[in-house]
């Protein structure tokens, strides 16, 4: 596919290099021309293609690329800058297909990025087979008794027992989880004292070991989450990943990485129905014109367009923080407070301009807005980010002049 420069095209603000704004533009026509086609084939609220599609579009993909972003290049990987990734996430994010569901996606899955910090006997058999679309994983922190604390709230235990752990406890909310091939679950292999918190260790697991099962919860959205039951789920010392006792470590690396491309995804979308919106007043009749001469519709365009690019900047800003190699956690937390909550807020906003059409479900809108609604709990819900950020302002902030 020809790529094609549209200097007229990069009107956001924050200036991308050249290179990137190639690759949007690639992207964008990528799922226009190719993604969506197959997309409007499907019923409103499918998670995935049939694999005919799904090959062909993985096909495309890696032709132009686009596979394997976040995989080392000795496993074969086409790893981009943070700078990059978020450009895809958003582009890509505008169709299901894309990005906010990879694993039934153009782009493929790709194994959770903790899986490249395991053994080579581990990369090899689980890994490797991610990447070459042949498995799919899930990842499960998080438990019943709650999500937005996991380090002192994962009472899922392991125990050594001879060659192998065994792993009892519940964890719940887990995506994918009833349709994977493995899986990393995050267990307590030591409690914790007065003064050290508890010992977290990262397991993986596979669906047919032994003491294992998987429950089905329905929610707002059609891809389910699983609650997974542990009852003396007997697991081999060798599927440890990592050290014994640096679970929560990798985990928070991971989460940390994982959040801005969450929050450019996020925005994608909400610039998509913006922009649907923009299409749709200016030839929709009114009193006196059409809705985009009212003032009412143009203020929720204006709100929409400044709290998007607001996003996008620190979207931006964050992901070359870490291209830097600056840290990088206050900021991700800053990206998906901000980025899922001004998304949720404009869908909402075009739903209402578009009206009654706004709720069909022959428009993606209405699927987009139960969407947003999970990604303010997904990934640590707003108040956990609204924490993180407060916390390190008040831990670096004496006082304003006044005070000081
Ligand atoms: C569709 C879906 C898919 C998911 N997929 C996965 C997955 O694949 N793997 C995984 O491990 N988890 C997954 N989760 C779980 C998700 O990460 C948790 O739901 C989230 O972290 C919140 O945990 P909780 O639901 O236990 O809520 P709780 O921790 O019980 O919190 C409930 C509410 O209390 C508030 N709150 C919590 N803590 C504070 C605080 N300190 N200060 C102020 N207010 C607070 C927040 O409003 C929060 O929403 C998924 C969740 C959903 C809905």
């Amino acid at each position: 596919m020809a790529v094609e420069l549209n200097a007229q095209s990069n009107h956001y603000g924050f200036r991308l290099p050249d290179e990137l704004v190639l690759l949007r533009d690639q992207i964008r026509r990528f799922m226009r021309e190719e993604v969506k086609p197959i997309e409007d084939k499907l019923p409103h609220d499918a998670t995935g293609c049939s694999s005919e599609d799904r090959k062909k579009l993985r096909a495309l993909a890696e032709e132009m690329g686009l596979t394997r972003l976040t995989v080392p290049e000795e496993y074969g990987g086409n790893p981009v800058s943070a700078l990059a990734r978020v450009v895809i996430a958003e582009e890509s994010a505008k169709c299901r297909l894309g990005g906010y569901n990879p694993a039934l996606g153009a782009f493929g899955g790709g194994p959770p990025n903790i899986i490249w910090g395991g053994t080579q006997d581990q990369i090899e058999r689980y890994g490797i087979p991610c990447i070459e679309g042949k498995k799919h994983a899930f990842v499960a922190i998080t438990e019943p008794t709650g999500g937005s604390d996991p380090r002192n709230n994962i009472s899922t235990r392991a125990t050594r027992s001879g060659d192998h752990w065994v792993l009892n406890g519940r964890k719940m909310w887990i995506t994918g989880a009833g349709h994977a091939d493995f899986g990393i679950i995050f267990a307590r292999t030591k409690d914790g004292t007065e003064n050290a918190p508890p010992e977290i260790t990262a397991f993986i697991v596979e669906p047919d070991f032994p003491g294992i099962n998987f429950n089905e919860i329905k929610v707002i959205r059609a891809l389910s989450p699983y609650e997974i039951v542990l009852d003396n789920c007997e697991v081999p010392l060798e599927n440890v990943l990592g050290n014994v006792g640096q679970g929560f470590g990798v985990a928070q690396n991971w989460l940390v990485d994982a959040r801005i491309p969450y929050a450019a995804g996020c925005i994608g979308i909400a610039q998509e129905a913006l922009d649907m919106a923009c299409g749709w007043v200016k030839q929709r009749p009114t009193r006196g014109g059409m809705l985009a001469d009212k003032q009412a519709i143009q203020w929720m365009i204006a709100d929409s367009e400044v709290e998007l690019r607001a996003a996008r900047m620190l979207i931006y800003d964050a992901a070359s923080k870490v291209d830097e190699g600056l840290p990088g956690k206050v900021d991700a937390s800053i990206c998906k407070l901000y980025g899922t909550e001004t998304a949720g807020r404009g869908v909402d906003r075009a739903m209402q301009m578009f009206g009654g059409m706004g709720m069909a479900q022959e428009m993606p809108l209405e699927r987009w807005y139960r969407e947003m609604r999970v990604k303010r709990i997904g990934e640590g819900p707003s108040e956990v980010h609204r924490m993180v950020i407060s916390r390190d302002k008040l831990r670096n902030t004496d006082g304003g002049i006044y005070f000081g």
